[in-house]
């Protein structure tokens, strides 16, 4: 190999490597898939769109572009995302946040495509990561740590799966607060293997490819310096450790299915489609991996005469135009029981009464909501003969004109 003080840009060997994510998608015809290294090189054709990579317009801004890089490589770093295809998705990713990240290089690659924006002249500098040696470095800079350390990474098993519960419960429940005992089936650990895998008398031994790490790392020398290749170990699996006599009760996953029984603690205010999250209590991972998270999904049912939006309850009170105009006392349900109300003298239609503190909780304060009351005054459709004759005499006496506006009137009916 060639060594001298300036940068030589060597040739891409194109590796066969595993399936990339992007393979399916493209030309059957089109060349296998290649291992993106941190550094640009010449584009090969079959290269996607480093916009529709990151999901983002042609004209996005850079806080856009940097938005679409985070959320992309939460999901898709390889220290969180255990798909064997994340890592080379996540190198996709960072490849194309580098060139559209620098606003010289996403310049050079708008106008002439991946080669420009690689072969820029003087660009060797910014064509990579410097000083970056592997995924999890590169997770810090960005995220603050929150992958761990990158060379401390042992074998880790994989974690359980999330489940969803969907809970019912009743109107007051839900605004009053409620504990509910509910029972569901879950992949916990086996008895029979305390979770291993492992048929009893027997150990999990360490991975012999991975020598217990639980990731594989290929350095390759570049202009730039080393750089380190880190994928799961393809015979662990990433958990750094071999099954060799699976046990028989689980045949090797370390889990069975079982019922569990949880009390759940619903606080007051809790609303439709509002999702309370157990950790833990979730499915066990395979062979003593982490387990997930429960997710007890809230479906509150709909009160007979009150509806809810948030905190606030409504409630509507039909009344008559005598009631109105007189007066009167009526009874609204609320979730603490009836109330009696007074109707004043003259209320007129669409008035609304305020009954403070008579709604639905706020969720993470102690306060309530309050419960209006919608006045609904009804014209009657319908009169006795009776009814009829006197409010004829209330019209005469208030000097209005009435009858004559319907057919029934007019044919003396
Ligand atoms: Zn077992």
């Amino acid at each position: 190999m060639r060594r001298s003080g300036r940068p030589i840009r060597r040739r891409r060997t194109t590796v066969p490597a595993r399936r990339d994510p992007f393979e399916r998608a493209r030309d059957a015809s089109a060349a296998p898939a290649t291992l993106h290294p941190y550094t640009s090189y010449p584009m090969a054709t079959t290269e996607r769109d480093l916009y529709e990579v990151l999901g983002v317009e042609r004209g996005a801004s850079d806080a856009e572009i940097k938005r679409a890089f985070r959320k992309l490589a939460q999901q898709w770093h390889p220290d969180v995302n255990t798909d064997p295809e994340a890592q080379e998705r996540f190198k996709e990713i960072n490849d194309a946040y580098q060139v559209l990240s620098d606003p010289q290089r996403r310049q050079r690659y708008d106008m002439f495509g991946r080669a420009g924006a690689d072969n820029g002249a003087g660009n060797a500098g910014n064509a990579g990561f410097e000083g970056f040696s592997g995924f999890s470095d590169i997770f810090d800079a960005f995220f603050g740590g929150a992958a761990g350390g990158g060379n401390a990474r042992r074998g880790r098993p994989q974690g359980g799966a999330d489940l969803r519960y969907d809970l019912r419960i009743s109107f007051e429940e839900a605004i009053k607060g409620t504990d509910k005992e509910i029972e569901f089936h879950v992949l916990d650990r086996c008895e029979t293997c305390s979770g291993t895998g492992a048929k009893p008398g027997t150990d999990p031994t360490t991975c012999p490819q991975c020598d217990g790490r639980g990731e594989v790392r290929s350095v390759r020398q570049t202009m730039l310096g080393q750089m380190v290749n880190v994928s799961a170990c393809p015979r662990c699996r990433g958990e750094g450790k071999i099954v060799e006599t699976p046990c028989e009760t689980c045949k090797g996953d370390g889990r069975t299915e079982r019922k569990r029984n949880l009390r759940v603690t619903i606080p007051p205010g809790i609303d439709e489609g509002h999702q309370i999250r157990l950790t833990n209590e979730g499915e066990l991972g395979p062979r003593g991996g982490p387990p997930g998270s429960l997710y007890v999904a809230v479906h509150v049912a709909p009160h007979p005469s009150l509806k809810r939006d948030g905190t606030e309850l409504y409630y509507e009170a039909p009344i008559s135009i005598a009631q109105a105009a007189l007066g009167t006392r009526i009874t609204v349900p609320t979730v603490d029981g009836d109330e009696e109300v007074e109707i004043k003298a003259g209320t007129q239609p669409d008035t609304e009464i305020r009954l403070r503190g008579k709604g639905a909780p706020h969720l993470r304060r102690s306060s309530r909501g309050d419960l209006h009351v919608l006045v609904d005054v009804q014209v009657p459709t319908k009169l006795s003969k009776k009814q009829r004759e006197l409010l004829e005499a209330y019209a005469k006496d208030a000097g209005e004109t009435v009858g004559g506006g319907g057919l029934r009137e007019k044919l003396g009916l």
